[in-house]
């Protein structure tokens, strides 16, 4: 599980002083389950995916994974922390590395981290491929050679080879049309159960976080403003920003 305790990020801006873009928000996120993150462009979700997955320093508060605290974990702990928590970004045609065949880019995560031998890892690498529903062949292809939904469901097999608890997914099916979207929402939530996974779903799409979301949290200028199980905030939303985000959905 993920627990978030009073997390806050203040950017320095140069020349303008200082911008709190995430202010002390707190939330949990048990096992097995998805929460999403939803709110406005700007609102701060990114930022706390980011520190989350450590690409940005915490101002202040606590994230632990585990019971660990994110922070104060350094060195080889920090290292295999990290591999519990892998990330899934928006638009994989520009986060996968054009250079490199999708076999390596897959199995890029085992390599980094010494994971078995280069036969293991290419028999691994082929096993994830066909979890995410793909053909073997596609090893030797290119990020350009795919399509859309094909790049992202590969992003989705790198970030599960290391076999993470918890998967990050910053807007990870917004650039997609809403077939394609379906269908990867799908395959999320079969992965879900079958690894028993933790998804952090970012999103500014509402519609889509009835699909996949247990809970919600909404934040609104780097605040939550409201936290609910899915139902309930689609029900019965209890602020006047949600309100308004909900009447926003086509
Ligand atoms: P979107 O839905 O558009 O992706 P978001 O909710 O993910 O938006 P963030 O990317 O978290 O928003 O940004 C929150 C705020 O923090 C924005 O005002 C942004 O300009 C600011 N910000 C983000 N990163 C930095 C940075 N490195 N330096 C300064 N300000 C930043
Ligand atoms: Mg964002």
């Amino acid at each position: 599980a993920i627990v978030v305790e009073d997390l806050t990020k203040v950017f320095k801006i140069r020349g303008s002083g200082n911008f709190t873009a995430v202010d002390s928000i707190s939330f949990q996120i048990a096992r097995g389950t998805t929460t999403a993150l939803v709110g406005e462009s700007g609102s701060g979700k990114s930022t706390v995916a980011k520190m989350l997955l450590k690409l940005e320093d915490v101002t202040s508060g606590k994230i632990l994974v585990g019971g660990k605290d994110l922070a104060s974990t350094t060195g080889k702990e920090l290292f295999n922390l990290r591999s519990r928590m892998q990330p899934v970004f928006q638009d994989p045609y520009g986060s996968l590395n054009p250079l490199r065949n999708i076999g390596n880019t897959i199995g890029e995560p085992l390599q980094v981290h010494g994971v078995g031998t280069r036969a293991t890892r290419r028999a691994r690498v082929l096993e994830l491929l066909d979890q995410v529903s793909l053909p073997s062949t596609l090893v030797t292809r290119y990020p350009n050679e795919l399509s859309g939904g094909q790049r992202q469901r590969i992003a989705i097999a790198r970030a599960l080879a290391l076999k993470p608890e918890i998967v990050i997914l910053d807007e990870a099916v917004s650039a997609l049309d809403v077939l394609v979207q379906a269908q990867i929402l799908r395959l999320l939530a079969d992965l879900q159960a079958e690894l028993d996974l933790t998804y952090l779903f970012i999103t500014h799409d509402l519609a889509v976080v009835r699909v996949i979301a247990d809970n919600v949290c909404v934040m609104q200028k780097g605040k939550i403003v409201e936290a609910a199980p899915t139902d309930e905030v689609f029900d019965n939303p209890k602020e006047q920003y949600t309100r308004d985000l909900l009447d926003a959905i086509p």
